[in-house]
């Protein structure tokens, strides 16, 4: 990975950098016109509103391709073959059957011809090669299904070359980059000799490249996985956590055994390291549908989560082998059941899912006292609304305010001695374990409130996350 890609920039900026190869500024693309130039008619290829022609002062000793003296024109002013082709409106013509035949039509011409540098490019066509080189050097180890190839061009020549073309031009011109990007296309399957499915949106591999400085940054894009996890351990977090003393740091500390971690497992390692290791990628990231706290339990059909696979230099496309391979390798700790290859876009929705969920919760209560009591006091929440001030051991990161929950139902009262247990299903962000406790007085009312006693939790277990109801009601 190379120094100043825009890896650092946010995904949607580097969407918008990439796809800067594909809005032009050059004339418009006439749709009413037939070019043997096969490109996907989605209009976002072409700018819409680039065709100035209409309205300028036409220059009838020059009028616009592809009328001989347009073409003329073109070649006077240095026009190369490539942009010969691309700007006389000749579609079936190579640039250099464009310009014999002008000259064999004027054969004063030929010597006119001013061939420093042509206006339209700046020649940047004879690049060509050099920049399929050091893409195929860039990609050559790398596994993909699709490429998606931007290119940057300095401001100035856009501008000059779309002032030019939109004088002289054919109406049916095709754009600088476009056309720049085609070739680029063209030439990698030649040189390759394969047929690589080039994109122009959510591609395996970015290629940017720079027409000023012929650089080429080749970003790989990250691979995103569905699934559903249950944790079966009270010891594992959900996601990585650094270890408290180094942070992570320096290859970690005495206090981590040099793991950096504070918890040597997580669900992310556990389910992340594996695919990380199968597809030769640099790390991973999580996104779980919330979380659950570590000593917390996730029973029943499990939490939908996404994983992301960074710089994934392999691909796999059969994924049973490695589910099966992650399950085993957990150990009876954590379990998924599928992994879907899925979209980024996949991410926000889960993250903002309001799905209810169901537990089971076990505690203590200070003093034993009337069964019936207990359940009817127990009963007296389910259905209500109760009111959570932020719980003190996350207020430290959550801004501290009430907010209302819905307990939707309460059932399956064990009471044995001074342990009591229940099932309950409540609204997304209600924190449970402070609905019995209290977190003094923080969450009113609540199980420990209705009693008129201390409890102390033994364990917590989600259930259900009841996210495909969600999905049902929209
Ligand atoms: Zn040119
Ligand atoms: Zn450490």
């Amino acid at each position: 990975m190379t120094k100043s890609s825009p890896k650092d920039a946010d995904d949607d900026t580097w969407h918008q950098f990439s796809n800067a190869g594909y809005s032009s500024a050059s004339v418009d693309f006439d749709d009413e016109q037939e070019t043997d130039i096969k490109i996907n008619s989605e209009e976002e290829w072409f700018d819409g509103d680039d065709f100035e022609f209409e309205g300028k002062t036409l220059d009838w000793n020059s009028p616009p391709c592809p009328t001989p003296l347009g073409i003329s024109h073109m070649i006077k002013i240095g026009t190369c073959n490539h942009c010969l082709k691309r700007v006389s409106g000749k579609n079936n013509m190579s640039g250099e059957e464009i310009r014999l035949e002008a000259y064999a039509r004027d054969d004063s011409l030929e010597s006119s011809f001013n061939n420093d540098l042509c206006p339209l490019c700046e020649n940047l066509f004879d690049d060509i090669n050099n920049i399929v080189e050091r893409i195929i050097e860039k990609i050559n180890n790398l596994e993909y299904t699709t490429i998606q190839i931007g290119i940057h061009l300095p401001k100035d020549l856009i501008q000059e070359a779309h002032e030019i073309t939109s004088r002289h031009g054919a109406s049916q011109s095709m754009p600088l980059k476009t056309s720049m990007v085609l070739d680029i296309q063209n030439t990698i399957n030649n040189k390759l000799n394969t047929d690589i499915n080039f994109v122009k949106d959510r591609p395996d591999i970015m290629v940017l490249v720079d027409g000023l400085t012929l650089r080429v940054d080749v970003d790989v894009r990250p691979i995103y996985y569905y699934g559903r996890y249950r944790k079966l351990s009270r010891e594992i977090p959900q996601t990585r956590w650094p270890c408290r003393a180094c942070k992570g740091r320096n290859n970690g500390c005495d206090s981590c055994e040099g793991s950096g971690l504070q918890y040597i497992d997580s669900v992310q390692d556990l389910v992340g390291e594996p695919l990380r290791i199968a597809l030769d990628a640099k790390d991973t990231s999580f996104h779980g549908m919330g979380r659950e706290d570590i000593d917390v339990r996730m029973l029943g059909l499990g939490r939908p989560f996404i994983i992301e696979i960074k710089k994934p230099m392999g691909r796999i496309s059969e994924m049973s082998n490695l589910v099966k391979e992650i399950n085993k390798k957990s150990d009876g700790k954590v379990e998924i059941d599928n992994l879907i290859k899925t979209e980024r876009s996949l991410i926000a929705k889960i993250k903002n899912s309001r799905s209810d969920k169901s537990y089971t919760i076990r505690f203590k209560i200070s003093e034993e006292l009337e069964e019936e009591f207990i359940t009817n006091s127990i009963l007296e929440l389910s259905g209500a609304i109760i009111n959570q001030e932020t719980p003190r051991r996350v207020s430290h990161r959550r801004a501290d305010k009430i907010r209302k929950r819905r307990i939707v139902d309460i059932n399956n009262i064990i009471i044995e001695s001074n342990e009591v247990e229940f099932s309950i299903r409540a609204e997304a962000g209600t924190y449970i374990k402070e609905l019995v406790h209290s977190d003094e007085g923080r969450t009113n009312p609540s199980v420990s409130d209705k009693l008129g006693i201390d409890c102390e939790i033994l364990w917590l277990d989600v259930n259900e996350i009841h996210d495909d109801e969600e999905n049902k009601d929209n």
